[in-house]
């Protein structure tokens, strides 16, 4: 049986990658296989355990990463969150296609492991539009905005990187552009 394909969803923080990832997954000719992640961050009230994160303390976080039970792992804006390994590799050898999101350090350690691994990279389709974006969805203080936007700017200088980069400016654009070449890979697969 062919191995399925590991597609990665990366870009800057607040681009709207959730949004693209769900359009994706809900996508019948995709087939995609989601790689729940684990983190320490509390879980929010739509959230739910064991489908949008494993949520887990910091003890167990720690004893996963000693136990190098996860693929990458990370810390994003005090909490931890990273790609469990055993799920990935599972679904990939029952010839699963699996769709991993993470934030833009994420795809190295991932890469580096699963070199065949398609990554994308989301890019909003202005700073300032990001700007807004990250003022306008975050409630936050003033502080805690602009590191959120220079956490963005930093991730959007590793878009050069990358093979396939794909501007946000309208969710089915995106989605479209994205399948187009999951089913080119897809075939390639087949042959
Ligand atoms: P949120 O807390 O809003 O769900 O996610 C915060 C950020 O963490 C997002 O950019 C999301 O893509 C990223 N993220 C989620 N899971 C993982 C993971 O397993 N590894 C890494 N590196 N980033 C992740």
């Amino acid at each position: 049986m062919a191995k399925g394909l590991v597609i990665i969803l990366s870009g800057a923080s607040s681009v709207g990658k959730g949004t693209i990832r769900k359009a994706l997954l809900e996508d019948p000719d995709l087939k995609l296989f989601y790689s729940i992640s684990m983190t320490t961050r509390p879980k929010r009230e739509e959230e739910v355990d064991g489908k949008d994160y494993y949520f887990v303390t910091h003890k167990e976080f720690a004893e996963a990463v000693k136990k190098k039970e996860l693929l990458e792992y990370t810390e994003f804006n005090g909490y931890y969150y990273g790609t469990p390994k055993n799920q990935v590799e599972f679904l990939c050898e029952m010839g699963k296609n699996v769709l991993i999101e993470v934030e833009a350090q994420g795809v190295g350690p991932i890469k580096l492991n699963m070199p065949e691994a398609i990554a994308f990279f989301i890019m909003p389709s202005s700073l300032e539009e990001l700007e807004k974006q990250i003022s306008e969805l975050y409630k936050d203080d003033d502080a805690t905005i602009s590191r959120r936007i220079s956490k963005a700017k930093m991730d959007m200088e590793l878009a050069p990187l990358f093979k396939n980069t794909v501007v946000n400016n309208d969710i089915e654009k995106a989605h479209q552009q994205i399948k187009e070449v999951i089913l080119a890979e897809m075939k390639k697969q087949e042959d």
